[in-house]
């Protein structure tokens, strides 16, 4: 018998919010970003599950890429921090991967292999970012005349240029549509294709959208928008889910957890959940966060161990050892934990440890 922490992933969800980030997409090719194994949700389960519906998946770096090679995944794959040295451009076990090449050295190193036959033999194509303000990667946009000059071995026409917005997910669109139109005025000279748009983008700039588009933390089910302020309606993908494990009465003044942080103001009724921060719950969660068991929200209370979470159950009418309680997941959005907890959706959900079991929900998958 396991320990009964599960993370539930849904992949109907997932298929249905590609489906409905396909709607804001128009024309623009689906690039599926399955990063940090997916965004906690599994890699390579969620690239079987979306391979036939998207033109390309996108890893943050060539191990990841690898990982969905090995277990199978023919679809192209794009690079999105490029080649961290130049060996990681010669790994055959590698073919159909597209690079995004962010800095000098990174082109330099391309051209170089761009003379090699693995170059030729592993299908092997470069893309190229550039810096409209984030200021974390990117080539200087001014100097894109230059690049095709002095690397016309591998850049064209048809290489598809790209950028990364610094504040697409914010209620002020100001900086967002600066950078937006920083780019365009450039490469509009041009005719090749483009690629702008992450999960927020895409949902809010339609005219950002383009040829690319890059689905990540939308795809998972959580909205990179503030909550007043969130055009989408998606699809939870990961239900992360413990049970009780102990349950007491304790009397009022009685404090509960290391360092006595949280004390009973009347006669209380505390459950212990099989989960803590060894699994990703984050430890800085503060008491009031909320939790979902049978059909009703109980606050954390006290502190965060590494196994175990304890929760206030006093309100329950009906409270049984063994009962389900979600951390988050389809009974309880994961942007509403995230906001009790100073953090995102994609920290919650990235976050969550190898020692937490995925099972997989593959019914209605469409
Ligand atoms: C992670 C990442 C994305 C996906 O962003 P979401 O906000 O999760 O949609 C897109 N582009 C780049 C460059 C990224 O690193």
């Amino acid at each position: 018998m396991t320990r009964p922490t599960i993370a539930n992933i849904d992949l109907a969800a997932v298929k249905a919010n590609l489906q409905t980030l396909s709607g804001y997409a128009k024309d623009a090719n689906l690039i599926g970003v399955v990063k940090a194994d997916a965004y906690g949700n599994g890699a390579v389960e969620v690239a079987r599950t979306i391979e036939t519906s998207v033109a390309m998946l996108a890893v943050a770096f060539i191990s990841e890429a690898i990982e969905l090679r090995e277990a199978g995944i023919t679809k192209s794959i794009l690079i999105l921090q490029g080649p961290h040295s130049v060996e990681d451009l010669f790994q055959s076990e590698c073919k159909d991967i597209v690079w995004l090449l962010h800095s000098k050295w990174q082109l330099d190193a391309f051209a170089g292999y761009a003379k090699s036959k693995q170059y030729k033999a592993l299908n092997h194509q470069a893309w190229l970012k550039f810096d409209t303000g984030m200021h974390r990667l990117g080539l200087d946009i001014k100097i894109f005349d230059e690049i095709l000059i002095n690397y016309a071995s591998f850049v064209n026409e048809n290489t598809v240029l790209c950028t990364h917005l610094a504040n697409a997910d914010e209620v002020n669109q100001e900086n967002a549509l600066q950078q937006i139109s920083g780019f365009l005025n450039i490469v509009e000279k041009t005719s090749n294709p483009l690629c702008i748009a992450n999960s927020a983008t895409n949902a809010r700039f339609a005219h950002a959208t383009k040829d690319y588009v890059r689905l990540g933390i939308a795809l998972y089910g959580s909205t990179p928008f503030e909550k007043d302020d969130n055009p989408l309606t998606l699809t939870p993908v990961m239900s992360l889910n413990s049970q009780i494990i102990a349950l007491r009465h304790i009397p009022k003044g009685d404090s509960v957890g290391y360092g006595s942080t949280w004390r009973a103001i009347r006669d209380s009724v505390i459950a212990t959940v099989a989960i803590g921060y060894a699994d990703g719950y984050p430890r800085h969660a503060p008491t009031g966060t909320p939790a979902w068991c049978n059909n009703a929200i109980i606050p954390l209370v006290g502190r965060v161990s590494m196994d175990m979470l304890t929760f206030d159950v006093t309100e329950l009418v009906d409270v049984h050892i063994g009962d389900t309680v979600q951390l988050w997941g389809d009974k309880l959005a994961i942007n509403k934990v995230a906001d009790h907890i100073g953090t995102i959706g994609y920290e919650l959900m990235t976050r969550v440890s190898k020692r937490v079991p995925r099972q997989y929900i593959t019914k209605n998958i469409k």
